[in-house]
């Protein structure tokens, strides 16, 4: 629910950044990034020797990871992202393990450099 002070905000400053200035959309955490990445540091660490390690490579397959599992979006004002009980569900950390490894499979054969 909207306060009515909030909205008369939005009518004196007007438009879309005044929406985004109004409400702390900039507090919304994917906890799924940081579950993804812990993902790609395991893989890169135990296995794909033969994978390049420079930083596009590297985030692409973060990207490409994040693209193909659920996201998990919450409203953090601590910034802390390990309450989540994604954590401990056995079928989210599968999901999260089997997107990283197509994620690596797909950026060893085409990386997006020479
Ligand atoms: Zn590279």
């Amino acid at each position: 629910m909207i306060k009515n002070s909030n909205l008369n905000i939005i009518k004196v400053i007007g438009g879309f950044m005044a929406f985004m200035d109004v409400y702390s959309f900039e507090f919304l955490k994917n906890e799924a990034e940081v579950l993804v990445i812990r993902e790609v540091e395991q893989q890169l660490k135990s296995e794909n020797e033969n994978m390049c390690r420079c930083n596009e490579c590297v985030v692409d397959v973060a990207a490409i990871a994040l693209n193909n599992v659920k996201p998990l979006y919450r409203f953090s004002l601590l910034g802390a992202l390990y309450a989540s009980q994604a954590l401990t569900e056995q079928g989210y950390a599968d999901s999260v393990k089997q997107a990283v490894a197509q994620a690596i499979v797909k950026v060893k054969a085409n990386p997006s450099h020479d």
